[in-house]
């Protein structure tokens, strides 16, 4: 793969940033605090962070914070049994990090493609993908949009694997009234800068077989039980190649200040989407990645377009300062994936690859900025 992509935005002028970091007010404070006790790596603050977000998201299924998505999405295919060679189908159209974990594995990478109206993995590549040796299908969950899970669980019975929700993109999204966290074996977040709230840099897995918890918190600490440790009753062995993937309390303080503030950040990116939805999906030379189906509710991370003159409008959006991006890119065209595609075609990632577009959606995006750079795109195209 080799394009140029413009320059990130400085952010010194007046504009409108397509990304800003939510930080809650309280957390300055907040986090002064944990910086004058003993526990500023993993302690108290993240049981609490995590117990919060289990509350919120994950329901019955458990909660551990580590320190990426990426962190995260590792420690699920580990649990998941994933081992050198499996065959696991995943979306060739997602943030690297998703299926960077599956090199550290050395898994078989399937790449499905993807639906061009929604840019999630489509059902129908899936299902000509998966056979007897497929151990695992991967989703994400693109711009807040949920994926087909009816039919992702359906093919998860009958084949009698795990899925693993990459729900980078969707803290706050609902399928069929249940929240994207509760549903799958796994599921895992990012409080990674740009995302719905930031802990710096941070993760969340969530478990729905809880006896996995123990494993998987040992998974996090060098393979270490590290509360038997904390309570003396360790038998000092370590029997399984653990990495260093928790979460520090001063991460989890942020964690735990945003997710008080949740409900708002997600009603005013809810919001900023259907005022672009409402006022693009009128102009006929622009497709919203989108879907109407009922059971999917959105949590709005990212609003894309598609359209053919995408080159242009970026270039002429950026000379009224508003910036735009592609921010994620097909997975096939990167030389560490190379091997894993060998002639595979996709007509739907084809399609789309030179015609997506995503828009300044954040808490510092008002709605007159949305109804603004709406009406300015309409007029452009
Ligand atoms: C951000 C993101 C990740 C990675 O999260 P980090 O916290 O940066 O490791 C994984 N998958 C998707 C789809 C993402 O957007």
């Amino acid at each position: 793969m080799s394009f140029k992509e413009l320059p990130i935005m400085s952010d010194k002028q007046k504009g409108a940033l397509l990304f800003y970091p939510y930080i809650s007010k309280k957390s300055a404070q907040n986090i002064k605090k944990v910086l004058s006790t003993r526990w500023i790596g993993q302690g108290p603050g993240v049981d609490k962070f995590e117990k919060k977000f289990q509350q919120i998201f994950s329901k019955k299924n458990s909660a551990l914070a580590t320190g990426s998505g990426t962190d995260s999405l590792h420690l699920a295919y580990l649990l998941a049994g994933l081992k050198k060679g499996d065959e696991v189908i995943t979306t060739v159209f997602t943030c690297t990090a998703t299926n960077i974990p599956l090199l550290y594995i050395g898994a078989n990478i399937k790449f499905a493609d993807i639906d061009p109206m929604t840019m999630n993995i489509s059902i129908d590549s899936v299902k000509k993908l998966i056979s007897k040796k497929t151990k695992a299908i991967v989703c994400v969950h693109y711009g807040g949009l949920p994926c087909e899970m009816n039919e992702l669980q359906k093919l998860s019975r009958k084949y009698k694997i795990p899925i693993i929700e990459d729900a980078a993109h969707a803290m706050g999204a609902k399928y069929n009234g249940k929240p994207v966290g509760s549903i799958s074996d796994f599921t895992t977040f990012s409080f990674q800068a740009i995302k719905h709230f930031t802990t710096g840099d941070g993760g969340m897995l969530t478990i729905k077989n809880n006896k996995l918890l123990k494993k998987a918190k040992r998974l996090r600490w060098f393979g270490i039980d590290r509360e038997g440790k904390q309570n003396g009753t360790w038998e000092n062995d370590v029997f399984e190649t653990g990495y260093k993937y928790q979460m520090t309390d001063i991460a989890a303080t942020l964690g735990y200040d945003s997710l008080l503030d949740f409900n708002k950040i997600l009603n005013h990116r809810r919001k900023i989407f259907k005022i672009y939805l409402d006022k693009l999906s009128k102009n006929k030379n622009i497709i919203c990645i989108n879907d109407d189906d009922k059971k999917k509710y959105h949590s709005a991370w990212l609003f894309t377009i598609a359209l053919e003159k995408k080159d242009f409008l970026q270039k002429k959006l950026r000379e009224y300062r508003i910036e735009t991006n592609q921010v994620h890119f097909r997975n096939d065209r990167y030389s560490i994936f190379k091997k894993f595609v060998k002639g595979q075609k996709f007509k739907n990632m084809d399609f789309i690859e030179n015609k997506y577009l995503v828009l300044p959606l954040h808490h510092k995006i008002s709605s007159k900025q949305a109804v603004d750079i709406s009406n300015l795109i309409n007029k452009i195209i």
